[in-house]
C-alpha cells in the first residue's frame, strides 16, 4: 500500500533536518545481551550493552531519522515488572506530547515483549508511531539480528504509514500489531509471528509496506490509561489431573481476577470450573483464554459462561488476556457482563 524507497547513501545537512525525530528507549534484553564468545548466542548476559553502544552499530540510522536515545532500563525482560510498565508507559506518553518527537522505538527483550507492546497499544495518548523491537542473539554474535531489527524499527516508526495503526513490532522484517504478535519459537531468529491472522506488513532495505490496518480499538481510541495501580490478576491452567488448588490459594490471596489458560477452545477441567465458579460467585473475575497459541475462545463455546459467570478472551492469549483484565479492572469495570464487552472490544 505505502512504500518509500532505499536508504539514501549520505542524507545531507538539509536532508538531515528534515528526517522525523524518533525517540530510542532501551529497556535491555538479549538485543542488548553480550557474551564471551561470538558463537555463544544462549549463555549471555541480556541487557548489559547501553542505548549509545547499540546505535553506533548501525551507521545507517543517521540517513532514516533524528534520534533521541534513552535508556530507561536495563533488564532481562523475563523479570518486567509493574512499575517499570507504569514508567516506560508515562515516558512513552510524555515523549509523544512533545512536538518535536515525531514517534517512538523501544528495544525490550522478546520473552515479554508481547506483553509491553499490548500494555502500551491500549494506553498510549497519541496516533503517532510506537514500534518495538527485540534480537535473538546477543549484540555480540556472529550475524546478530538487533542491528538490522533496530534500523527496521526506526524506519517503520519514521513512516508516514506507521501513523495510527496502534503500537507496532518490527521484527525479522515483518511488521506485526501488538494485539496479535506472540512469540513462538525459543530459539529461531524468526521468533514472532501473529497467529491466525498474520502481520499488517514488512519492511526490507527502507521499504515500508502496511498491507491491513487494525479494527479493535487502541491508543486514542482506547478508554484505559496509564496509572499505578496494578490489581492482582494471576494466570492458572488447565490439564489432565489438575486440582483446585492453585485457585483456591489464588482467592485466598484476595486476587481480583483469574485467567484460564484453558484446553482447546479454552475449555476448563471439571475440577478446576467447579473452583473457579466459586471464585467468580464471590466476586472474582475469571476470563477463559486458551493454552493452544492460535485460534479464539468462543463464548459460551465449551463451558457454559452464563451460568458460571465467566468471561472469554476471544483471540487474546492468557498473558494479553491478562493485561487487559487488570487495565479493565483498574478503570473500574465490574461484573461478567461489563467485562465481556471489554473483551469484545479490544
Ligand atoms: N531473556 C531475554 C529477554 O527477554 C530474551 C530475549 O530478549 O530474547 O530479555
Amino acid at each position: 500500500m505505502t512504500t518509500s524507497s532505499s536508504y539514501p547513501v549520505s542524507p545531507g545537512p538539509s536532508a538531515t533536518l528534515a528526517l522525523p525525530r524518533i525517540a530510542v528507549l532501551a529497556t535491555g534484553g538479549t538485543i542488548a545481551g553480550a557474551a564471551a564468545d561470538v558463537t555463544n548466542t544462549s549463555g549471555y548476559q541480556a541487557g548489559v550493552v547501553g542505548v549509545d553502544q547499540l546505535l553506533s552499530a548501525v551507521p545507517a540510522l543517521s540517513t532514516v531519522a533524528r534520534i533521541a536515545p534513552e535508556q530507561i532500563a536495563s533488564i532481562d525482560s523475563k523479570d518486567m515488572a509493574l512499575p517499570l510498565w507504569t514508567t516506560v508507559a508515562q515516558r512513552v506518553n510524555t515523549l509523544l506530547a512533545a512536538d518535536d518527537v515525531d514517534g517512538v522505538v523501544i528495544t525490550h527483550g522478546t520473552d515479554t515483549l508481547e506483553e509491553t507492546a499490548y500494555l502500551l497499544h491500549l494506553t498510549v495518548k497519541s496516533d503517532k508511531p510506537v514500534v518495538l523491537t527485540a534480537a535473538m542473539r546477543p549484540a555480540s554474535a556472529l550475524s546478530a539480528d538487533g542491528p538490522l531489527n533496530l534500523l527496521n524499527a526506526v524506519t517503520v516508526a519514521a513512516h508516514a504509514a506507521a501513523r495510527g495503526q496502534g503500537v507496532l513490532v518490527a521484527f525479522n522484517n515483518r511488521i506485526h500489531s501488538a494485539r496479535d504478535v506472540v512469540k513462538t519459537s525459543t530459539y529461531a531468529v524468526d521468533a514472532f509471528q501473529s497467529p491466525e491472522i498474520g502481520a499488517l506488513g514488512w519492511v526490507q532495505d527502507g521499504r515500508v509496506d502496511i498491507q491491513r490496518a487494525v479494527v479493535r480499538a487502541h491508543t486514542l481510541t482506547s478508554e484505559f490509561s496509564i496509572g499505578t495501580a496494578w490489581p492482582a490478576v494471576e494466570i492458572v491452567a488447565s490439564y489432565a489431573g489438575v486440582s483446585r488448588v492453585a485457585v483456591d490459594a489464588l482467592v485466598a490471596a484476595g486476587v481480583r481476577g483469574i485467567v484460564v489458560a484453558g484446553t482447546g477452545n479454552g475449555s476448563i477441567h471439571q475440577a478446576l470450573q467447579q473452583a473457579l465458579a466459586e471464585a467468580a460467585s464471590r466476586g472474582v473475575a475469571v476470563v477463559r483464554s486458551s493454552r493452544v497459541g492460535s485460534g479464539h475462545v468462543m463464548r459460551n463455546g465449551a463451558a457454559a459462561d452464563d451460568a458460571l459467570g465467566f468471561v472469554s478472551a476471544g483471540a487474546l492469549n492468557p498473558y494479553k488476556t491478562r493485561v487487559l483484565l487488570m487495565l479493565a479492572l483498574a478503570a473500574g469495570v465490574t461484573g461478567a457482563a461489563a467485562l465481556q464487552k471489554v473483551f469484545d472490544t479490544y
